[in-house]
């Protein structure tokens, strides 16, 4: 503030000039919002779960309900052992760090979150980030600099976007899964400027996964450095549950490997983990690690408990994928249109025709007693709706058998299926 004295200039200038309401961008979505709402249906994006039961059920609107949308892959939000270790921490250390992970915010919880993550993918380094989406956001924009190229998949994650769009590196995407693209546009880039290619594992709108083989295959052809963002692949994928890189048998040759806590290991937080001799440095030049806090004692706790557990957990793999497999197969022998050919991952999106039939379709699987997430754009690609179900380890096979009735009876009052 300044001592200024007000002119009669200055009072013309604040009351006679107005520059436009900085709201006015979004009317077409708040009246498009409001023309749905009008139509009588609930809004899909403002569930509230007044008690969670288990990682399988909750109540929504007073009512039991199962929950297919959650991303808990594993079930381990209720792990004993998972919710033990998050109370003793909570006594013991308190509730918040109140600080950067670089000042007062490394606690001995953190170290133990970074050495299970370490034992876990069997990598030198581990880096834990507040969230996964800012371990996207920090480790992309930090390693891809001026001069530098992120070669991204077109359907990739918005924190993988976020991140290129943080730091200042050339952006080039290519064709959602094209290996054969991907190639293309790495030839066209100069060989000796710096290039990091970013793939996922499973891509989390339709479930379908990478042919990473031959990704890496290309990628190293053209010399450069790949990432690859794990979070629906780990606990999931592989013999030690690290991801779809394991399980395609890529793990020596991917530099970066992104994760998140908040799906199959049950709590919230992110990584990136990392054989890269240099990799320590980033502790002090990667922005959303420095300067923001970190997670409290009890989340790295948990997180801990979680993915040791997670390393023994093939019976639980199993199961998930018997799980996703029958939903797959269920869905489609019920006429469903599925967002791919046979069940690839634990996701399972169903693809329907437009944002009415969809948010209609999403409210009859809810008034039965079913949540599923709604997916629309810009989460998905333009024009493109779906109802997105994510199975967990501890949906028994009963539960899986009333999704399946849920379904049946919703798409036929919808008139989803015949
Ligand atoms: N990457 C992918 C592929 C994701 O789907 C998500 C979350 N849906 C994230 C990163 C971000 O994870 P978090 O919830 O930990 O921010």
């Amino acid at each position: 503030m300044t001592d200024a004295v007000e002119t009669p200039e200055a009072e013309t200038l604040a009351s006679d000039v107005r520059g436009p309401d900085l709201f006015s961008k979004f009317d077409a979505l708040i009246a498009e919002r409001q023309a749905l709402l009008d139509t009588g249906v609930r809004d899909p994006y403002a569930i509230v779960m007044t008690e969670v039961r288990s990682p399988t059920e909750a109540i929504i609107n007073g009512k039991p309900t199962i929950l297919l949308g959650t991303y808990n892959y594993m079930g381990m939000t209720f792990d004993p052992d998972v919710v033990a270790a998050g109370k003793k921490a909570l006594d013991e250390f308190g509730a918040g760090t109140t600080g950067s992970r670089v000042l007062n915010g490394t606690y001995q919880g953190h170290k133990e979150c970074e050495d299970a993550l370490k034992d876990f993918f069997g990598t030198t380094s581990a880096m834990v980030f507040s969230t996964g989406y800012q371990a996207n956001l920090g480790i992309i924009s930090t390693i891809a600099g001026k001069g530098d190229y992120i070669i991204l998949d077109a359907d990739s994650h918005a924190s993988i976007y976020d991140g290129c769009w943080l730091g200042n590196a050339e952006i080039v995407r290519f064709r959602h899964n094209s290996v054969e693209d991907l190639d293309k546009r790495l030839g066209r880039l100069p060989a000796d400027a710096g290039k990091l290619v970013v793939l996922e594992g499973v891509y989390s709108m339709f479930g379908d996964i990478a042919p990473l083989p031959e990704m890496v295959a290309v990628a190293k052809k053209h010399g450069a450095m790949i990432l690859v963002d794990e979070a629906h692949g780990m606990g999931f994928f592989g013999e030690k549950g690290r991801g779809v890189y394991e399980e395609l048998g890529v793990e020596d040759d991917v530099d970066f490997v992104i994760g998140t806590f908040s799906k199959s290991v049950g709590t919230v937080g992110g990584f990136c983990v990392s054989n890269h001799p240099k990799f320590e440095v980033l502790r002090l030049v990667c922005r959303p690690y420095v300067f923001t806090a970190s997670l409290p004692p009890s989340v790295v706790a948990t997180a801990a408990a979680s993915i040791r557990k997670l390393m023994n957990a093939g019976e639980k793999r199993a199961h998930l994928w018997k799980n996703s497999k029958r939903l797959h197969q269920g869905l489609r022998d019920l006429g469903f249109k599925l967002g791919t050919e046979t069940a690839q991952s634990a996701i399972i999106a169903v693809m329907l025709p437009d944002q009415q039939t969809t948010v209609l379709m999403w409210q009859a699987l809810l008034e039965r007693g079913l949540y599923v997430n709604m997916a629309r754009p810009p989460a998905t690609p333009a024009g493109t709706y779906l109802l997105r179900c994510s199975l967990c380890a501890e949906h028994s096979d009963e539960q899986v058998g009333e999704i399946l009735g849920m379904f049946e009876s919703a798409g036929r009052a919808v008139g989803c299926i015949g």
